[in-house]
């Protein structure tokens, strides 16, 4: 049995006390991904930004709202877990000012100075132990392999998931496999439940239970 940390679903950057910057992500992927983890007899931790979504009840949650607080907590309980799946979608910029009042309209436009934040899973990827393994999501709208095998070796990945446009806020996903050397080793499309089934039961056979891996 292994400790799996899974983050899910989008983060938010206040601009002001009630405006944010964020994304469509639902947190379905992650709690697919949940569901199929804990049915494999592993245990689960999921970091997770705000979602309407529910996950199941045997999985510890912490909720998070930022991704600075996504970063600190994902590196707090990454620490004592075995694994870390990144299903998260974080907000990769966030105001370089965020103002303490309301912001007033004024008529005209409003300038917004946008910095980056942390990328969660290349910084758990760089932090690794030799013990631990770490799994990304590449969403691409373009050259999806290609572009995935990327960030599989920039984020410092054991595998990469590469997906499209379709996985956002949606019921169904279509995905292929990668590993590290850039060979598809599944590819499957469906519901997320049956996607998460599929991925995790590679992600059980070749990371936890270390099969030798075998392309497509
Ligand atoms: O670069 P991109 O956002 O496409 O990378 C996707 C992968 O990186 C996903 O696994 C996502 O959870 C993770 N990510 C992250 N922190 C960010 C941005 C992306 O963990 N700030």
């Amino acid at each position: 049995m292994a400790k799996i940390l899974i983050t899910s679903g989008p983060t938010r950057q206040y601009l002001d006390p009630v405006r944010y910057i964020s994304n469509a992500s639902s947190g379905r992927m992650g709690a697919a991904l949940a569901t199929a983890a804990l049915q494999l007899g592993h245990e689960v931790v999921i970091v997770s930004g705000p979602v309407p979504t529910v996950y199941p009840a045997a999985a510890q949650v912490i909720p998070v709202v930022t991704t600075d607080e996504m970063l600190a907590a994902s590196q707090e309980w990454f620490a004592r877990c075995d694994g870390a799946i990144g299903a998260a979608a974080p907000c990769d910029y966030m105001p370089k000012i965020v103002e303490t009042q309301k912001i007033a309209k004024t008529g005209g436009p409003l300038t917004l100075q946008l910095i980056e934040t942390p990328d969660v899973v290349a910084t758990l990827g760089q932090t690794k132990r030799d013990d631990q393994w770490v799994v990304g999501f590449a969403l691409e709208t373009n050259d999806r392999r290609f572009r995935a095998t990327v960030k599989l070796e920039k984020k410092h990945c054991d595998m990469i998931i590469s997906n499209g446009p379709i996985a956002m806020d949606s019921d169904v996903n279509d995905v292929e496999l990668l590993d590290t050397a850039g060979e598809v080793i599944a590819r499957v499309e469906g519901t997320k439940q049956k996607v998460a089934d599929v991925l995790m039961t590679e992600i059980d056979r070749r990371l936890i239970h270390k099969t030798p891996a075998t392309p497509l």
